[in-house]
């Protein structure tokens, strides 16, 4: 078992789990992970708004009859959930570049994840 701390633009820390002989169980936690967004309701980041709370934020919005809030709730969830998938997708990626030998330290690679991080920020980023 191995692991690997590299620090990458936009603040992330990435930090890679490998097994020595298999790729098997890696993992990468990106921990800068104001990148991603939590649900406003419970705070999870992997909730895909099936939660508690926000079962009840549109259930009161359905009572009141406002329509606006359900679609400002559906599209707000539709554009976190967009969001954090580019992120996973990220996490995915390095892990997959690191199991395939690629050294994920050297900036050469630190250049192309910058250039994807900052891809997904203007795509799909607020600003
Ligand atoms: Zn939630």
């Amino acid at each position: 078992m191995r692991t690997e701390t590299v620090h990458l633009p936009y603040g992330l820390v990435i930090v890679l789990t490998l097994d020595e002989d298999t790729c098997v169980g890696a993992s990468v936690s990106l921990l800068s992970v104001e990148q991603k967004e939590p649900c406003a309701y419970c705070g999870e980041y992997e909730c895909e708004f099936n939660c508690d709370l926000s079962q009840v934020a549109v259930s009161n919005a359905h009572e009141a009859g406002d329509v606006s809030l359900l679609d400002s709730i559906e599209s707000d969830v539709r554009s976190r959930l967009r969001w954090n998938a580019a992120w996973d997708t990220l996490e995915r990626f390095v892990v997959a570049s690191a199991c395939a030998g690629i050294d994920i330290g050297s900036s050469e690679f630190r250049e192309a994840i910058t250039t994807v991080a900052d891809g997904i920020s203007n795509e799909l980023g607020e600003d």
